[in-house]
């Protein structure tokens, strides 16, 4: 079963993914991380040239899909929203977009895990389109600043200024905007508690 999850920044996307990684044995793409990763090596933008000799590897290793560079793990450079905008500006080259996309498919394709939920902005509607359940996660962007910021241990103001700024070039750009996938089920987070907003997406696997 293939599961989607997208929305804006703080929405709640990777929280409930991560429940169904730890409650119903799914494995997890989070495809933010991937662009966060070339966010990260690219400072200054990758070329065409730089993205067709990059390889990011991946491992399943009980059902978290842990992504590598150089053999290292990335997960603790790529958190902060100063990587999580480099994220958004290689997110707007085409080539930058097939790598990631392909790299989903390819760790789909590649798995004996029967199912995966994957997360981010376009997984419904460019990279999965023929998912088995799409979800969209919105939010108050006052509730989202305060969850990241909480996460990340940052100044509220300052990170709702900065995913506000990320929303907008994320809805903008021309390709593959964050937009509501039309047969998705949309949940709006604001004011439910991770079990409420956890327990309608549960519900709903379990009638596919
Ligand atoms: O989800 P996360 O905040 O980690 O994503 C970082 C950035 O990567 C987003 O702001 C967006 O620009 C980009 N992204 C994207 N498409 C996806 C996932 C993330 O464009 N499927």
């Amino acid at each position: 079963m293939i599961v989607t999850i997208d929305g804006p920044a703080g929405s709640g996307k990777s929280t409930i993914a991560a429940l169904l990684v730890e409650r119903k044995g799914f494995a997890h793409i989070d495809t933010g991380a991937i662009y966060r990763i070339i966010g990260y090596i690219f400072h200054n933008g990758p070329t065409k040239d730089d993205i067709d000799r990059l390889k990011i590897d991946f491992k399943i290793v009980n059902s978290a899909v842990l992504l590598e560079y150089n053999g290292k793990n990335m997960e603790k450079y790529i958190r902060s929203e100063d990587i999580g905008k480099l994220a958004s500006n290689v997110a707007k080259l085409d080539f930058v977009r097939h790598y990631v996309n392909a790299l989903s498919r390819k760790i789909v394709n590649s798995s004996s895990n029967k199912n995966f939920v994957i997360d981010g902005r376009d997984a419904g509607e460019v990279i999965f389109p023929n998912a088995d359940l799409k979800f969209f996660l919105v939010a108050d962007i006052n509730e989202r600043a305060k969850r990241r910021a909480k996460e990340t241990d940052g100044d509220v103001e300052k990170i709702k200024l900065q995913i506000f700024q990320r929303d907008e070039e994320d809805t903008k750009r021309d390709l593959a905007p964050l937009i509501q996938p039309k047969d998705a089920v949309v949940i709006d987070t604001t004011n439910k508690s991770i079990d409420e907003v956890y327990s309608i997406v549960n519900k709903m696997v379990d009638n596919v």
